[in-house]
């Protein structure tokens, strides 16, 4: 699987929302196509800056940057504009009057590398945690009952290095369920009922992933790692990690949750996409009005420059026995972070030879071997500083 340029990822993130809100497991794997959805800042061209214009429509002082001229294709007819908030949150707003359909996502550049070594499934814990009651909206089941009432789904993923939030909603109801939606990161509760069953939902989806083979050859891979480097760590948690064992060594887990979030959940390391039938100027005002609050704490986005396999645990290979009845080969070479490299991606070059699947390909010669039947090369960046080919 190729990695997606920002630019094409930029448009089709709305299908994936809509489309991923259908799917009610929260996986929090690195999956390529969804792990860069938002813009990080490039996607706004420094030459966008050219169309800047000052303070918003209304005059309005929450917005200090604004970018009209985002590049789409010719057939799209969905207008764009790009905004940073004061706070220093990035916003894609997507204007569709014929949409029958409104969205929002909210991605955060932290995940689950970035869990205490102590209680590994932190971040994604806390993702679980946050729809379950804020100060405005303290009734637990607010969220999903209101999108339930109205058309809605929702989802979210906890990445390596970003946790992703999500719904879609009929179009009438959009600014409702952004201003729930809003809360989760202004003020959510964390109630201590909600706590301990959420430990228990965290705990199925464990159990659900154990008989996956994927998600076996993961973790093994991961434990293979410098076990330095926080990608050997665990990183879905479970009951043991997420009460069992904080319990035994005296650790609150829902005083760790307020700290991971008063820690990571900045405005400044959020990006945020709002899609609706309402013009840009309506859809930039209620945005402006509801995420305003989100406090800016001037957090850098971390990042992992090292890879998590050095000369000590490469050269390795391992022989995993498949649950089911299946036999595949993957060669995994450590590879740097080549995000800024995104126009040129010299990583398509080297995959696209691997991959090819022409005459003289390596493919066809192993087919005509009877060696194998598909054969797949890509990059991975698999947290901002490393990445696999
Ligand atoms: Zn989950």
């Amino acid at each position: 699987m190729h990695f997606l340029r920002r630019r094409q990822v930029l448009v089709g993130i709305y299908r994936k929302i809509l489309k991923q809100s259908n799917e009610r497991d929260c996986s929090w794997n690195s999956v390529i196509v969804t792990r860069r959805t938002f813009f990080g800042g490039k996607i706004m061209s420094r030459s966008a800056a050219e169309s800047l214009r000052e303070g918003a429509p209304n005059g309005s002082t929450k917005v200090t940057t604004r970018f009209d001229n985002i590049i789409k294709s010719p057939e799209d007819n969905r207008s764009y504009r790009g905004i940073v908030l004061t706070n220093e949150m990035k916003v894609l707003l997507v204007s569709d009057p014929t949409t029958e359909r409104s969205a929002a996502a909210l991605a955060v550049d932290v995940g689950h590398l970035s869990d205490p070594d102590e209680i590994p499934g932190l971040a994604h814990f806390l993702e679980h945690m946050l729809f379950l009651g804020t100060e405005k909206y303290p009734n637990e089941n607010d969220y999903s009952t209101y999108l339930a009432e109205n058309g809605g789904n929702s989802n979210a993923s906890t990445y390596a290095d970003i946790t992703k939030f999500y719904f879609d909603i009929v179009p009438d109801k959009l600014e409702g369920a952004l201003d729930r939606f809003a809360q989760f990161f202004i003020a959510p509760l964390y109630t201590e009922s909600a706590t301990d069953r959420e430990i228990n939902a965290v705990q199925s989806e464990h159990e659900k992933n154990i008989p996956m083979d994927s998600w076996r050859v993961r973790q093994v891979n991961k434990s293979l790692s410098n076990p330095r480097h926080p990608y050997s760590k665990f990183g879905t948690g479970n009951k043991k990690t997420l009460d069992e064992d904080p319990k035994a060594k005296g650790i609150n887990i829902r005083d760790e949750l307020l700290k991971f979030q008063g820690r990571w959940y900045s405005a400044n390391i959020m990006s945020l996409a709002v899609f609706g039938k309402e013009s840009l100027d309506e859809l930039e005002e209620m945005v402006t009005s509801k995420f305003s609050q989100v406090v800016n704490k001037n957090v850098t986005a971390p990042t992992w420059p090292e890879s998590p396999y050095t000369d000590n645990e490469t050269g390795v290979r391992v022989c995993v026995v498949p649950v089911k009845d299946t036999r595949s080969l993957t060669v995994t070479f450590p590879c740097p972070d080549l995000e800024e490299f995104y126009k040129s991606s010299p990583d398509k070059y080297i995959t696209h030879l691997l991959g090819h699947e022409g005459k003289g390909s390596l493919l066809s010669e192993l087919k005509n071997k009877g060696y194998c039947n598909n054969l797949m090369a890509g990059y991975t960046l698999a947290a901002r500083g490393f990445g696999f080919l």
